[in-house]
């Protein structure tokens, strides 16, 4: 990630700004007190910069002139401004600019801090604008760039469906109402029968704004409406109020579907979406296969180098388990202490008894480095590779053939 550029004739501004995002955001900062400074740090290599934070009003350059010599430079930025009237403001919002923040407190700082860390998170958020209008869609993505969202355009609802298939990481659409060959309503009907409101956010920008059309779309599953014609202000606040409601929900999904030490699955997601993909599994007849694995007199690593090294072979292996189970539709879980599940699909029998081994192998040969300790540790696993009824009866043969492995003899793979 690159670095932040406060540009500011005021040093105690720059200096709070400084200690503000280095706490809020944990970024590394470069300061210019002046246009000059500025363009001398950023001359040589401006990709060095993700963001510029900059005065209106420098001494060198007293309307703006630092925030266009920026802009120029491919650098989104943000600006400070001291004054704050409707003639500063029209004159900053005409510019390309992420946004503004007027220096009066703290709080504001608050705000700018908030600021950047969206920007830095939008850059993963990918957006599918729809419009006809090529007008609006330019508008639109315009817009969007400046906060540095992902943005792809279709002019119509068919072409539209046909992105989202290529493109299933999209996590909003907006679309407009009336076009010729699939409007608005029907891409949101079309849309919400396979995506919840808190997979993919769906706003529609339309100049149709009656008191009857705006319900029907908010009944229909739309997140929001906009109306045509918009501010650009009004508009980025929509599709950031919009963002960060999807990404609470990711956040509340992801505190009840995993577990915090490693950032694997914890059990309850592991039955819940395991029985689906078993019960697919069953009916299409693909083989998958349980393992269960639990590290090897794992207390006699916390009662020797402490828990907190304990914690961390857990870690190592979570990381192991990721690294080896990369298809969609395995399941990585932590079901609790020292022991692991996973569900995965395979082809070949042979093939998995290697791959398991390996796993083993890998473990052994890779002990944790913690403090001045070199630390080894092995795992012993259990396998269950014929489909059964339910996943349950899966998961309990793996557990006896894990027993197994551990009364004869530990780092060892029965299957
Ligand atoms: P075995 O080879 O038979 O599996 O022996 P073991 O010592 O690994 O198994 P046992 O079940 O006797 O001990 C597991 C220990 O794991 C006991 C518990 O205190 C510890 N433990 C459970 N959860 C955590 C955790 O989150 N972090 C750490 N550091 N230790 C944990
Ligand atoms: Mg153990
Ligand atoms: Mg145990």
């Amino acid at each position: 990630m690159g670095r932040i550029l406060i540009i500011d004739d005021d040093k105690t501004v720059s200096r709070i700004v400084l200690k503000v995002l280095n706490k809020k955001v944990g970024i590394d900062a470069d300061t210019a007190s002046c246009f000059a400074e500025a363009k001398e740090k950023i001359d040589p290599d401006p990709s060095k910069y993700a963001i510029a934070i900059c005065d209106y009003n420098l001494p060198d350059a007293p309307n703006g002139e630092a925030i266009d010599y920026v802009i120029s430079k491919q650098i989104p930025v943000i600006v400070l401004t001291a004054s704050f009237d409707t003639d500063v403001r029209d004159k900053m919002l005409s510019k390309k600019i992420v946004d503004y923040v007027v220096k009066r407190s703290t709080k504001e700082l608050d705000y700018l801090s908030y600021v950047v860390n969206r920007v830095f998170k939008n850059c993963n958020s990918k957006i599918l604008v729809i419009d006809d209008s090529s007008v609006y869609r330019e508008a639109m993505t315009s817009i969007l760039k400046n906060q540095l969202f992902d943005v792809i355009t279709a002019r119509g609802g068919k072409e539209a469906l046909k992105i989202l298939e290529q493109h299933p990481d999209i996590k909003m659409i907006i679309t407009d109402y009336n076009m010729p060959d699939m409007d608005g309503f029907e891409v949101l009907i079309e849309l919400r029968k396979k995506f919840k409101k808190e997979q993919l956010a769906i706003i529609v920008a339309s100049g149709y704004g009656g008191t009857d059309t705006i319900p029907k779309f908010l009944k229909a599953g739309a997140n929001d409406y906009i109306q045509k014609p918009f501010s650009n202000e009004e508009f980025i606040c929509r599709v950031n109020m919009n963002i960060e409601t999807l990404d609470m929900i990711a956040t509340l999904r992801d505190f009840a579907n995993k577990d915090p030490l490693t950032g694997l699955y914890n059990r309850r997601y592991l039955y819940e979406a395991g029985t689906v993909i078993h019960a697919t599994a069953l009916r299409n007849k693909v083989p998958v296969a349980v393992f269960m694995l639990d590290i090897d007199k794992f207390k006699g690593i916390n009662d020797t180098y402490g828990h907190d090294a304990g914690d961390k072979v857990i870690q190592a292996i979570a990381n192991h388990l990721l690294s080896s189970f990369k298809r969609k539709t395995d399941i990585v879980a932590r079901m609790g202490g020292e022991e692991f599940c996973v569900l995965t699909s395979y082809d070949d029998r042979d093939n998995l008894i290697n791959f398991a081994e390996n796993l083993r192998k890998k473990i052994e040969q890779s002990p944790l480095q913690y403090l001045e300790h070199n630390i080894p540790f092995t795992s012993s696993v259990g396998i269950c590779c014929d489909i059964k009824n339910c996943l349950e009866e899966m998961i309990k043969e793996a557990d006896a053939l894990l027993y197994l492995a551990k009364s004869t003899g530990r780092n060892k793979v029965c299957i």
